[in-house]
């Protein structure tokens, strides 16, 4: 390993010359701001990168480098950066006023998209992010069974509020049985109380996942599951899994969530379409935005009517945000779901399966212990070899050697995230993908040489 840290060393040195008006900037940002930003991801070492404009699949950063972006913004732009129809729609909606408080024709048609599109999804509400319509997502689950807890899955991502911040990245020894995981709380300041409803389960075991279920069959709303947990690394869940949680749920009247946050981006019907299988709620982020901040929910129509504000007495979840389907945001989600027929999403996926394929022969003709996993426009690498069933099994990949070739690639103009992972848009295509495959040659030739 110590050849690793020896290229590590001569990478951040390359990466100080390159970026010093980015490092001038972090330093400044220390002064107000803790750690110099307010996205925990946004930082990586030796210090973050200062972005100036973005245009189609590139990014320039403020020492002018140009980076071909396979981030896309945690995959939440689907047709890259200022693409000219969706500036245009922001640009119209907001030259007409950004805020009222009052409804606005771009929120119903957005949310027409979404139920023409997913036929689960009857009624829909907006909110600012992901994390939002999660938040609405559980008190809907518990208002409408009475019941008070929820399960997760180990290594789901759902956003940053307290019921989900739990077993997202737990430390080995304080984990548990992988059969039934603990309730680890990943953060400082979520109450006691809060971990205590929050139940944890192990992703592609159904039968670990049944038996959990059954024991707390009174005491449990529902669960949230993301169709392939994307933060944990691109789990893809094994054949009849989510089908089977489909017909557990229904049997022990618990409302099933797909967290399809991320994962809408899998096909015109989202990752329920791509599966085959319908859930009570979904949640949505990201791409419905067209890169502006949103969020929503949405599903079958006796549980959204929860929301109702228009029904006789107290409303019972009142849902309530000054930005709620805010106009600029709804425009340019119609504009980017409108570009997004499926032909795109064909032609997304098979870029996909090039990027994918095409990576798997690199690391098989490098002897690299190294896999791929990713679906559809997805795609992350893991350093380890252990088969990936679960978020235990992809924390077992070298995390010195997913940052190392993040910043490798930084350094030969890709930007990625720092855990390898990354997507494509409707704008990146096989000219942007070959620079990454060619990093990765060259990744692979001087690290399996110094092992
Ligand atoms: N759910 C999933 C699956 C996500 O990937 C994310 C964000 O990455 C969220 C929820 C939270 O969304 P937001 O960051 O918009 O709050």
């Amino acid at each position: 390993m110590a050849n690793v840290m020896e290229i590590w060393r001569r990478e951040a040195v390359t990466f100080e010359k390159q970026n010093p008006g980015s490092k001038a900037l972090y330093s400044r940002a220390r002064e107000s701001l803790p750690g110099g930003n307010s996205r925990t991801l946004t930082y990586y070492p030796p210090f973050p990168l200062y972005m100036k404009r973005g245009e189609g699949p590139k990014v320039w950063d403020v020492d002018g480098n140009v980076r071909i972006d396979l981030f896309n913004n945690a995959t939440s732009l689907a047709h890259g950066h200022a693409h000219p129809g969706i500036v245009r729609a922001i640009h119209e909606a907001a030259s007409q006023g950004t805020a009222f408080a009052s409804c606005t024709e771009w929120e119903i048609r957005l949310a027409e998209i979404l139920v023409e599109r997913v036929p689960s999804v009857e009624r829909v509400r907006f909110s600012n992010s992901g994390t939002e319509a999660n938040i609405g997502a559980l008190r809907a689950m518990r208002a409408f069974t009475g019941r008070p807890k929820i399960a997760k899955f180990e290594g789901g991502y759902h956003g940053s509020f307290d019921d989900v911040s739990i077993s997202v990245h737990p430390a080995a020894d304080a984990a548990g049985d992988r059969e039934a995981p603990n309730s680890v709380p990943d953060s400082e300041g979520i109450p006691p109380e809060v971990v205590g409803n929050v139940v944890v389960l192990p992703f592609n075991d159904l039968e670990g996942v049944e038996r959990i279920l059954r024991s707390l069959k009174d005491e449990l709303a529902g669960m949230i599951v993301e169709p392939i947990m994307g933060g944990a690394g691109m789990i893809t869940p094994e054949p009849g899994f989510l089908q089977g949680l489909r017909d557990l749920t229904r049997e022990l009247g618990m409302v099933l969530v797909f967290d399809e946050v991320m994962m809408f981006r899998l096909g015109w019907s989202g990752a329920q379409g791509f599966f085959g299988v319908e859930p009570d709620l979904t949640s949505f982020g990201k791409i419905i935005g067209g890169g502006l901040p949103v969020g929503a929910l949405g599903g079958r129509e006796d549980i959204m009517a929860l929301f109702d504000p228009s029904r006789d007495g107290p409303t019972r979840i009142p849902h309530a945000g000054t930005f709620n389907a805010n106009p600029a945001t709804m425009a340019a989600g119609v504009a980017s779901m409108e570009l997004l027929g499926p032909a795109a999403f064909e032609q997304m996926a098979a870029d996909g399966e090039y990027l994918r394929r095409n990576l798997k022969e690199l690391i098989q003709s490098a002897g690299a212990k190294a896999q791929v996993t990713g679906e559809a426009s997805l795609f992350k690498l893991h350093f380890t070899d252990e088969p990936l069933r679960d978020s235990r099994a992809a924390h077992t990949s070298d995390r010195d050697l997913e940052r190392l070739f993040f910043l490798y690639a930084l350094n030969r103009g890709i930007f990625i995230n720092s855990m390898a992972r990354g997507c494509l848009s409707t704008v990146t295509r096989q000219a942007e993908m070959d620079p990454l495959l060619a990093v990765t040659e060259s990744f692979f030739s001087e690290i399996v040489n110094t092992h």
